[in-house]
């Protein structure tokens, strides 16, 4: 486990911290981003109460989950899919390989969220799941070979022009220019050529709705539609966070997740399937199989303090606003899930847990909880999974020593006046400066403490 007083992890983030290059970049498209939340936002007649009608439906689903996955489970059987269950990362990842055994030209993915927190990419020998070709984001991602720099705009640390350059490299090389728009049309005109050369399409649904069993994505193109169509199966897999109770639903959780996420008043396009491809109709996977995610948010549910992060519509928010991520970018995050819903989750949800030393990815500011649009206090669960780990005896080695050594000395007046200033300012920079960062300045112990200064005055 890579503890806070990691040198690698500290170097890492410095690195990060002194890219000033990678910074303006992340910077541009977060005040992007900020600009269509705020147009977004100015949509609503009563923010709040959407706001509050969006958490009230998400902790209605929490309260009764075993009911509601039932009823999710009933009625998309009951329109012709196949519901399997996965409790943990190991699960899903067997049970989305089992049915990729039957392919026999290979699959497409259109996101790789979930597939990144069950580790499957890094389950697989040959890399025969390849990203959905129209989809740009993924595919820069991909050749990036990095981990998503943000919870939904997969490609923050790129800007657009090298963005253009990256998807000419890896699909034109034997062109030396070409303009967006030529490439944004080379890439649709082979689009459903190379989509037809597979057969499976992976994805991952946004939202599902109980009461009939539809599942819905939030999407910037139609590209994953049109996959849909025209493969034999569609794997979706969800978490089982994902349930709202019912369509009706959509009309204040998709206008407030547009906004919240940046994407402005609507996403450009939302899918809702209902079924596989039904008899007479001309398009359709043949099969429609949901794989429904559990991998620790049951163990969130059960404990009082952290259940509301399951509430959570998954906009970023909390990531485009947290001062963390605007200097450093993904480097603190170090999983698969990144920003302040990451730092909370992160030790429950990740395959490769544990990562403790993200409780400290923080300020503590309380931005992330400040816009959060379905108001999770996540500053305070990241406070409350601190001392859970402190109190579990999983702090670096180093910390619980000078915790001990600390406690010895301020226990004791006679203690704390031994030795100069000088001695206890050495014994502070040896002792805690790594965890202090190199950046900033330790406080100073000042040469007379406040009982020898009040006997100077007194006497004299
Ligand atoms: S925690 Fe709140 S702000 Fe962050 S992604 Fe979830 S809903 Fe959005």
């Amino acid at each position: 486990m890579p503890g806070i007083s990691s040198k690698k992890y500290y170097d890492t983030i410095k690195a990060a911290v002194e890219d000033e290059h990678t910074q303006l970049k992340r910077d541009a498209n977060l005040r992007h981003l900020m600009l269509r939340e705020k147009s977004g936002y100015a949509q609503f007649r009563d923010l709040q109460m959407a706001k509050n009608k969006t958490s009230a439906s998400k902790f209605k689903v929490l309260e009764e989950l075993d009911r509601y996955l039932i009823r999710f489970e009933k009625h998309f059987t009951g329109n012709g899919g196949k519901v399997m269950w996965a409790n943990d990362a190991a699960e899903a990842v067997v049970k989305i390989k089992n049915i990729l055994t039957t392919s026999e030209k290979g699959a497409l993915y259109s996101s790789r969220k979930i597939l990144d927190e069950t580790g499957f990419f890094n389950s697989l020998k040959k890399k025969e799941t390849v990203p959905l070709p129209g989809n740009t984001e993924e595919n820069v991602a991909k050749i990036q070979e990095e981990k998503y720099s943000h919870q939904v705009w997969n490609v923050m640390d790129v800007s657009e022009e090298e963005n253009h350059e990256k998807l000419r490299e890896l699909f034109f090389p034997e062109e030396e220019v070409i303009s967006a728009k030529a490439l944004g049309r080379a890439l649709r005109s082979n689009l459903i050529d190379e989509i037809s050369e597979k057969d499976i399409l992976i994805s991952e649904a946004d939202l599902l709705a109980t009461d009939t069993g539809a599942l819905v994505f939030y999407k910037n193109s139609g590209d994953e539609w049109l996959a849909s169509a025209r493969v034999k199966k569609h794997i979706v897999i969800a978490g089982i966070d994902r349930l709202i109770p019912s369509l009706e639903d959509l009309d204040v959780i998709l206008p407030l997740h547009a906004s919240a996420s940046g994407s402005g008043e609507i996403h450009p396009v939302t899918d809702i399937l209902t079924s596989p491809r039904k008899k007479g109709e001309l398009d359709g996977p043949e099969e429609l199989i949901v794989i429904l995610v559990n991998n620790g948010r049951t163990d969130l549910l059960a404990n009082k303090r952290t259940r509301k992060i399951l509430t959570c519509i998954h906009c970023g928010a909390c990531q485009n606003h947290c001062p963390v991520y605007a200097l450093a970018g993904v480097a603190p995050y170090e999983n698969s899930i990144t920003g302040p819903y990451g730092v909370v989750t992160a030790n429950t949800l990740s395959s490769e847990k544990p990562f403790d030393h993200l409780h400290y990815a923080t300020t503590l500011c309380g931005k992330c909880s400040d816009v959060c649009p379905v108001d999770i206090n996540l500053h305070e669960m990241m406070v409350f999974n601190r001392r859970e780990a402190i109190k579990n005896g999983r702090t670096d080695e180093d910390v619980k020593r000078f915790i001990k050594a600390y406690k010895f000395v301020t226990a004791s007046r006679r203690r704390m006046n031994l030795g100069p200033a000088s001695l206890k300012n050495m014994l502070l920079k040896n002792h805690i400066g790594n965890y202090w960062g190199g950046g900033r300045a330790l406080p100073k112990v000042a040469p007379k403490n406040f009982s020898q200064l009040f006997a100077e005055k007194h006497r004299s």
